[in-house]
């Protein structure tokens, strides 16, 4: 396989217009940082790359339907071999995952002529499918593996200017999925789970100093549980050497650190006795730790000194890991809602947030890393995708028709769009769902902050809330619980067609037994927070229902995580699902079948 590095800037610096002076300098450094990584290079790879965006998404464009003109989904738009974006949109539709589906399936299947990609496919991810409640599945191949590491590399040497670490461990919360083999022979697995598996990851993560602490044996564990239990275990073992604590999403940071707190004795015990607790039962897991294990009586006392002298488990993250430089994860979207936990855990440790993209390609990198994950943006890499921008319209169905969609350097300050993708492993012009807002430029590329998923709504008539919407107004009945030193664990609503007139229902796990005087406020808060005037206006006529809240049993959550995990997704890739729709039968009734108390509020009388 050729060097990543060298592929990714041979694409950007070959062609005709490049001056070569460009070419030596840059290629020589490229070259050393295989070994050694120069942040330097990347940042002026990057800053000549945004400096001539319109440029670079052009050839971007060019490139990735030439390689692919043969294939039967672009044949059958009738391009007559031209490359430029206004043959390309008005010839190729807008589609969504269901347009696509076929000829992924047809891919899976093993079809033996190129079906949308001119070079076979030979690996299909599957991406969350938090969202449908099954997971889709995407076309992946070496390519996006580069632009992945391209985006790695890229936000790694903006934060290592700005947060410099020394060589290290990383403890990083990675999971691979069960992977399985299609119809038609391809590999499928989630994108982590692709990519962790590449050559690649490996080679820049140690260039980047940061190679994870745990053996492939753990990240790659058949059982999500014996794998996170290790990953802590050697997160402990290692505990001077770690430099940065990452995972993909921020939920599995604190899924894991929750997890600390109920299984740290046991860990302890592992360390003093150096034998591994008889609950890890995979034999590649226990010949794997068995070299990285060994009686440490001392290591022990110290952790279990540490815990016991911990409150509320405030500062954990800095108490274990004394080195630890940053916490990283993308934090954004549906991730902030785990903030406020993950701060209690990091006590002064900084949090950086992580890059954007989806199963389906990376998009942008977050090159201020200095910013608190709120404010984090995402500024575009031209070569990685073409990226189309929709203008938002009134109307919020999916398949709505509204304005055409402009391109990457045409966009406008402070408007939001949905993000369209033609990438380099099939997708043309395909609509990603996600709303984003255009907070700034850099160079001539535009830096995005992420909005919301543009189908995840609740509505019923005329109201529309987001899931921005849905975070804050659980945020605020949330601090009602505060008083009783409670929190809410985690949350998703559903709209009840069911009763008449229908209804919003907001699932809460709570931390503890939360009165039913506090509850029952929390609930009239909930819906009293949703300002949205369609909603409001709405409930005071009663065309909307009284919301209900509804408790779960503790572990309801866990038991929605076990229930994507079987279905072929990764812990790494989770996101607790925000609204759950009646297609997503088998959510919905782990939901309702755990409901332990439900209120009903009387705020609009
Ligand atoms: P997946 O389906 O697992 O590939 O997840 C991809 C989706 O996760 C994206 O389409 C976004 O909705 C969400 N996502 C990815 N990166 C970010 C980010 N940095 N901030 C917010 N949401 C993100």
């Amino acid at each position: 396989m050729k060097p990543i590095y060298m592929s990714c800037s041979h694409r950007i610096f070959h062609c005709s217009c490049t001056p070569s002076f460009l070419l030596k300098p840059i290629h020589s450094k490229i070259k050393k940082m295989e070994h050694k990584f120069d942040s330097e290079a990347v940042i002026q790879e990057f800053e000549s790359l945004t400096k001539d965006a319109k440029r670079v998404q052009l050839e971007t464009l060019k490139k990735i339907l030439k390689e692919n003109g043969e294939a039967e989904y672009l044949k059958k738009w009738n391009l007559n071999g031209k490359f430029d974006p206004q043959t390309y949109s008005s010839c190729v539709p807008l589609v969504t995952h269901k347009d696509l589906e076929p000829y992924i399936q047809k891919i899976a299947d093993g079809a033996s002529y190129p079906v949308l990609t001119g070079k076979p496919i030979t690996t299909i991810t599957l991406s969350s499918g938090t969202t449908q409640g099954k997971p889709k599945f995407v076309p992946f191949n070496d390519e996006l593996t580069e632009t992945t590491m391209q985006i790695y590399r890229t936000s790694f040497a903006f934060r290592n200017r700005e947060f410099p670490i020394g060589n290290g461990k990383a403890l990083s919360f990675i999971f691979g999925s069960k992977q399985f083999t299609t119809k038609g022979g391809l590999l499928a697995g989630t994108a982590t789970t692709n990519v962790y598996r590449s050559a690649q990851f490996k080679k820049t993560m140690q260039a980047m100093q940061t190679p994870s602490c745990s053996p492939d044996e753990v990240i790659f564990a058949p059982d999500f549980h014996q794998s996170l239990y290790c990953h802590l275990l050697c997160g402990l073992i290692f505990r001077e050497e770690i430099q940065v604590i990452s995972s993909t999403f921020a939920h599995s940071l604190v899924h894991s650190f929750r997890t600390f707190e109920l299984v740290w004795s046991e860990l302890c015990s592992d360390i003093r006795t150096g034998v591994l607790s008889a609950k890890i039962t995979v034999p590649s897991i226990r010949t794997a730790m068995a070299k990285v294990l060994a009686p440490n009586p001392d290591l022990a006392d110290e952790i279990q000194k540490k815990c016991l002298g911990l409150t509320d488990w405030t500062g954990l993250i800095p108490e274990m890991f004394p080195n630890c430089k940053y916490i990283y994860a993308i934090m954004t979207g549906s991730m902030e809602p785990y903030l406020k936990k993950l701060r209690v855990y990091a006590g002064g440790v900084r949090l950086l947030s992580a890059d954007y993209g989806s199963s389906e390609g990376w998009i942008g990198a977050n090159v201020n890393p200095d910013l608190p994950p709120e404010m984090t943006s995402f500024t575009v890499l031209p070569n990685i995708g073409y990226f189309e921008f929709l203008p938002l319209t009134e109307s919020n169905e999916v398949d709505s028709v509204g304005p055409e969609p402009i391109g990457l350097t045409d966009v406008q300050l402070d408007e939001e769009y949905e993000v369209v993708v033609t990438n380099v492993a099939g997708l043309y012009r395909y609509r990603l769902g996600d709303v984003v807002k255009v907070i700034g430029f850099h160079n001539s590329t535009p830096k995005l902050q992420f909005v919301c998923r543009r189908n995840l709504m609740l509505t019923i008539n005329i109201d529309k809330n987001t899931e921005k919407d849905l975070q804050l107004s659980v945020e605020t009945a949330a601090k009602l619980l505060a008083d009783e030193k409670l929190e809410v664990l985690d949350f998703t609503s559903h709209v009840d067609l069911t009763t008449d007139p229908a209804h919003y229902v907001i699932f809460w796990e709570v931390s503890g037994e939360a009165s039913d005087a506090v509850l029952k406020e929390c609930c009239n808060c909930l819906d009293k927070s949703f300002v949205d005037a369609g909603y409001v206006s709405s409930r005071k006529v009663n065309a909307i229902g009284r919301l209900e809240l509804r408790v779960l049993r503790k572990g309801t959550f866990q038991k929605i995580l076990d229930h994507y995990v079987g279905l072929g997704s990764a812990l790494s890739q989770f996101k607790t699902p925000r609204c759950v729709g009646p297609s997503n039968r088998k959510v919905l009734q782990i939901l309702c079948n755990n409901v332990v108390k439900s209120y009903v509020s009387n705020t609009f009388g």
